[in-house]
């Protein structure tokens, strides 16, 4: 199977969907939102993915739900799977066991007709105890990738940093774990700059420095509203262009779900209609967007809808 180097360089690779708010809807995630406020910004204690070996089935099926809707990556649910955030959860101790549990349930899946990801995000570390706690973000993050390194993914995807120097962190881990990194930032609660105040542009041409073998931005925003920050990031660099998007309408006063009142118990009353996703895939190769997924909110019909437009350009 092509490298997922080599397929950005073949045409828009169509990645999957968001695996948390779904699995959550479906009854088998934790929201957390019973116990505490979500979406303060002072990093919230669930939205955990020890799913992976506590139903194990439902991770599967919403995996094979994604590949037959066109993925050409899975993408092992990972994510907020540093021991850190575990910790928070009451599974800490499980660390090694689910990110083990989430890179083989995706390629049992995968199956040679996708790619498997690994993805790592921030620790939270940042936004609870400030940018002095960057030393104990690099452990946490650096022994993540180890463990997906070890568990056999193609690649990873560094996804929903907040801060620019959190994500550099988690780029020089990646870079000394020789994976190919895909490195996407969220904004919020504007598109203008990053939580630790860098622009679009800044980012992009950061994380391009520090090795990425693509850079964007996944999360937070649907595509409509994500679309400038893209083309400002596609203006700063000469390297492939990511972006997952949202499918969460967000406001021209907050330019991010997680911090509109609806997040996380009303979110239907924000979702975005598919149809934003089948023209997204449709502009995404003119935009210089080699690789089109969908985060929060985007499940299977999303996808299909999103690789529908990236084939409806491609014929
Ligand atoms: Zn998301």
């Amino acid at each position: 199977m092509k490298s997922i180097v080599e397929q950005m360089k073949a045409g828009v690779v169509v990645g999957d969907g968001g695996y948390l708010i779904e699995l959550e809807r479906r009854g088998y995630v934790d929201s957390g939102s019973r116990r505490e406020k979500v979406g303060t910004g002072r990093g919230s204690g669930q939205f955990t993915p020890e799913v992976a070996i506590e139903h194990p089935d439902a991770l599967r099926e919403l995996h094979r739900e994604f590949l037959n809707a066109g993925a050409n990556v899975l993408q092992a649910l990972t994510f907020f799977g540093t021991r850190e955030k575990l910790n928070r959860a009451g599974y800490g101790a499980q660390t090694e066991t689910i990110n083990a549990a989430a890179v083989k349930l995706a390629r049992e899946v995968a199956n040679g007709k996708a790619l498997v990801a690994g993805s790592v995000s921030r620790t939270q570390l940042t936004e609870r105890e400030g940018m002095e706690s960057l030393g104990k973000s690099r452990d946490h993050i650096a022994e993540q990738i180890r463990l997906l390194k070890d568990a056999g993914v193609d690649f990873l995807i560094l996804e929903t940093f907040f801060h620019l120097a959190e994500m550099k962190i988690a780029l020089e881990c990646a870079a000394a774990s020789g994976l190919p990194a895909v490195a996407t930032m969220s904004f919020r609660p504007l598109i203008t700059q990053c939580t630790d105040g860098h622009s679009p542009a800044e980012c992009a041409r950061a994380m391009a420095d520090a090795g990425a073998v693509a850079v964007g931005a996944n999360c937070e925003q649907e595509p409509q509203r994500m679309l400038p920050l893209l083309r400002e990031m596609a203006g700063a660099v000469k390297i492939p262009i990511a972006a997952q998007p949202a499918a969460f309408r967000t406001s021209d006063q907050c330019h991010s779900f997680t911090r509109r009142p609806a997040f996380p118990d009303n979110l239907e009353t924000i979702q975005v209609s598919r149809q934003e996703f089948l023209d997204f895939g449709k502009l995404a190769r003119n935009e210089g967007i080699a690789y089109a997924g969908g985060c929060c909110g985007c499940n299977a019909a999303y996808i299909r809808s999103l690789a529908d437009g990236v084939s409806e350009v491609r014929s």
